[in-house]
């Protein structure tokens, strides 16, 4: 009897339920995350790198924010906000410039709640996790926030200071370096601590190990092949300069229109003029660019969040 194409269900149930469970969990699996206790401690040993660009860090912006629908359903909007790219239009961005200057309290605790965040996302070699050990000797991607970029960039910047509105380098007996450098750069113990009495877990104590190349323990040219093969491994950055990452002002107003007392600016007076423009954009990949703003992405709100700043806020006047 010819069994050739007697599938095994039950190897694909658990393959199915696997990828949709690991999904939901970590959102894009080229992300590694810090393991926390209850406690939301924890602490592993990691190297960043360049991407093949040489590029060290990628940055851009979310809002993640809890609101309630027309029929006061809570919703949790979490996006990548679109200021992120040049002539990009965040609809949320704008509304909360008039937040931010609005003398009532109400509207600066909305604009508390909505304001964008800033990410950082880097190539990483995740020597030692403790709380994941499969973890080890892997190319992950890692979104971080401004307190390690603040680590870093002391690192690669030194620690400065402003004298006459320049940046001026504190002391000329810090060491400065290239942290994702092979041979120069360091390891970085990431470390996540939370008071009893604080609302979020911080990286402050975080720190960069003595300057050693990496994979220490290896000769020379076993490192060299080594690196070689890490290159192979990372992830391009540039793909966070793709706009089709960011919803477009009309997807941000189809969401949360109502809650910035906005609607949808296509709905309410459709624009012949720049119809044909978006049409014969989202042409090549329409189902993608629609999937990827209404996937949820992932929470974000154990993390550390930071402020708008001045700059920004000063920006958006016009
Ligand atoms: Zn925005």
């Amino acid at each position: 009897m010819n069994k050739k194409w007697n599938f095994n269900w039950e190897e694909k149930k658990t393959e199915i339920k696997e990828k949709n469970e690991k999904k939901q969990s970590f959102g894009d699996s080229r992300f590694w995350k810090l393991k926390l206790n209850d406690k939301k401690e924890g602490q592993a040993l990691i190297r960043f790198l360049p991407d093949r660009d040489q590029d060290l860090f990628v940055k851009f912006y979310s809002h993640s924010f809890m609101f309630k629908d027309i029929k006061g359903k809570d919703i949790y909007y979490n996006h990548k906000c679109a200021t992120t790219i040049p002539e990009g239009k965040c609809p949320i961005c704008v509304k909360n410039r008039d937040l931010y200057n609005s003398p009532h309290k109400a509207d600066k605790e909305a604009w508390g709640k909505r304001k964008r965040k800033t990410h950082y996302v880097s190539n990483i070699l995740v020597i030692k996790d403790p709380a994941a050990p499969e973890n080890e000797g892997k190319v992950f991607l890692l979104d971080y926030g401004q307190q390690i970029y603040d680590l870093y960039s002391q690192k690669f910047f030194g620690t400065t200071i402003k004298e006459n509105g320049k940046d001026v380098i504190q002391s000329d007996n810090e060491v400065i370096f290239c942290p994702s450098d092979f041979y120069q750069g360091a390891d970085f113990i990431i470390r996540s601590t939370k008071e009893p009495s604080d609302a979020f877990n911080s990286y402050r104590k975080s720190t960069f190990n003595k300057q050693n190349p990496i994979f220490k323990e290896l000769s020379e040219s076993e490192r060299e092949e080594a690196i070689n093969k890490l290159m192979e491994q990372v992830y391009d950055l540039s793909e966070w300069e793709n706009p089709d990452l960011y919803p477009t002002a009309k997807q941000v107003l189809d969401k949360v229109g109502f809650l910035l007392g906005e609607e949808s600016e296509e709905s309410a007076r459709p624009s012949p003029k720049s119809e044909p423009v978006k049409a014969k954009k989202s042409e090549p990949a329409p189902v993608k660019e629609e999937s990827d703003f209404d996937d949820k992405e992932d929470s974000k709100l154990s993390e550390e969040s930071f402020d708008d700043d001045e700059a920004f806020l000063a920006s958006l006047k016009d």
